[in-house]
């Protein structure tokens, strides 16, 4: 998503936890606690992947993302689809987005990544105006953000 900025990465604190629980110092009990709420968001709103669950390896782990933010009054703290994020991004100035990984098979749960999105995004660096390649996520259509940006 091209307004995405300030990338936080939790992929250290997850390789973390999985040392911790292979040296038994957590157990599977602690780590696998995905609440009812967020298995349901998993199903409804999940973005399925192709990474193996580290925990029970049955199961393909499920991108949830969470979005915060002012702008967003009673939306604040809902899941959306991967699909209605750049629809989101270009209505709003700016919100956060947390997305947290669900194994449906054990309830091995926790966070990836979060994100800001939004048009503020845009503004800065224009440089990168007409890169559009292999970097685009899925089910976003680069051609209606560039019809968008040529209205500006
Ligand atoms: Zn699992």
């Amino acid at each position: 998503m091209r307004t995405q900025r300030q990338v936080v990465d939790y992929s250290l604190k997850k390789r973390a936890v999985l040392r911790e629980l292979l040296a038994g110092r957590v157990g599977t009990y602690d780590v696998c606690d995905a609440s009812p709420y967020l298995k349901n968001a998993a199903r409804f709103h999940g973005e399925p992947t192709e990474e193996r669950c580290p925990i029970c390896r049955s199961e393909n782990l499920i991108h949830v993302h969470y979005i915060y933010g002012d702008e967003l009054k009673h939306s604040a703290g809902q899941a959306r689809t991967l699909a209605e994020l750049p629809v989101l991004a270009m209505t709003l100035r700016e919100f956060q987005v947390f997305v947290v990984e669900v194994c449906l098979g054990c309830d091995w749960n926790h966070l990836v990544e979060q994100f800001l999105l939004g048009r503020d995004g845009l503004a800065e660096g224009g440089s990168e105006q007409g890169a559009v390649g292999g970097v685009t996520a899925p089910g976003i259509g680069p051609a209606r953000e560039r019809r968008r940006e040529a209205q500006r």
